[in-house]
């Protein structure tokens, strides 16, 4: 089985609170049209193979998913996946991996007549699980598990990679800096904010470069979850090949209507 998993953008993002230790977010995602690709196949074992990207397979959140999917359905998957969402770029690719994998699962048991329900195997894997398996555009609270679908926008838009930046160090420093939490009003949601901008320019210099270049082209970027990826909505043409020359890598993409593309 073929999928893609395409990435998402953070249209908006607030963090309303804390609690138990989690920053609590609001704000809309929209799914892209820069995907992972998947080939998941069943299996005697579990086995994930991942071209473009390093990282230790018990952490990769598709094993990690498809561990979860084993234990309770009895499915072993062999998973190979082509990186092409940027690493740690905030648009939400090692979600989108595991929501690719839950969503080819899904499907491999509905053919055996088993109507699985693995949203709380979503919810375990990680934050950005539950909405990148269903994808579109959906305003998601809390600490990921309430979503909420919106209609899905049409819109051509920009991403450019200004390097990665860690999770974890990005909310530890909206902590130090002090940050305020914030929620939006409903007129709020869909106009472009990122609470946590301020922080992630403190660990990675290249966004603010990369709203330095914005500036002098006279277009409007925003940061996609805790960075290091920026967009532009409706960018003018020459728009990327500036960016290019400015040294930033850069991907143009369409709003996607799905998270998970069976091909
Ligand atoms: P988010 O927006 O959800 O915070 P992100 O887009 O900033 O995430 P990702 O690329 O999803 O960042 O994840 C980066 C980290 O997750 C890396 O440290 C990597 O080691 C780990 N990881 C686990 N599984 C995967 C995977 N399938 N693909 C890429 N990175 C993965």
């Amino acid at each position: 089985m073929k999928a893609i998993a395409n990435g998402k953008f953070n249209l908006s993002l607030y963090v309303t609170g804390v609690v138990g230790g989690m920053h609590l977010l609001d704000g809309v995602m929209h799914s892209v049209s820069l995907g992972d690709e998947l080939i998941v196949e069943e299996s005697d074992r579990v086995r994930v193979t991942m071209l473009g990207a390093e990282c230790p397979t018990e952490r990769n959140t598709a094993y990690r998913a498809a561990i979860l999917v084993r234990d309770r359905y009895g499915l072993s998957l062999d998973i190979s996946i082509a990186k092409h969402i940027p690493v740690g770029g905030g648009m939400g690719g090692s979600s989108a991996d595991a929501a690719g994998v839950l969503a080819c699962a899904e499907r491999m048991l509905a053919g055996r007549g088993v109507n699985a329900d693995l949203s709380d195997i979503a919810a375990a894997v990680g934050s950005d699980v539950s909405f990148m398996m269903r994808g579109g555009c959906a305003r998601v609270r809390g600490t990921g598990g309430d979503v909420t679908a919106l209609p899905p926008m049409e819109f051509d838009a920009l991403a450019i990679d200004c390097g990665a930046v860690d999770t974890a160090a990005c909310y530890r420093t909206f902590d130090e800096l002090a940050l305020p939490f914030s929620s939006p009003t409903e007129g709020e949601l869909l106009s472009p904010f990122n609470a946590l901008r301020p922080a992630a320019e403190r660990l990675n210099g290249r966004l603010r470069d990369c709203a330095e270049t914005a500036k002098r082209l006279g277009v409007a970027v925003s940061m996609t979850g805790s960075g290091g990826c920026m967009f532009v909505i409706s960018p003018p043409a020459g728009t990327a090949d500036a960016f290019r020359e400015a040294g930033f890598r850069c991907f143009p993409v369409r709003s996607a209507a799905c998270g998970v593309v069976f091909v």
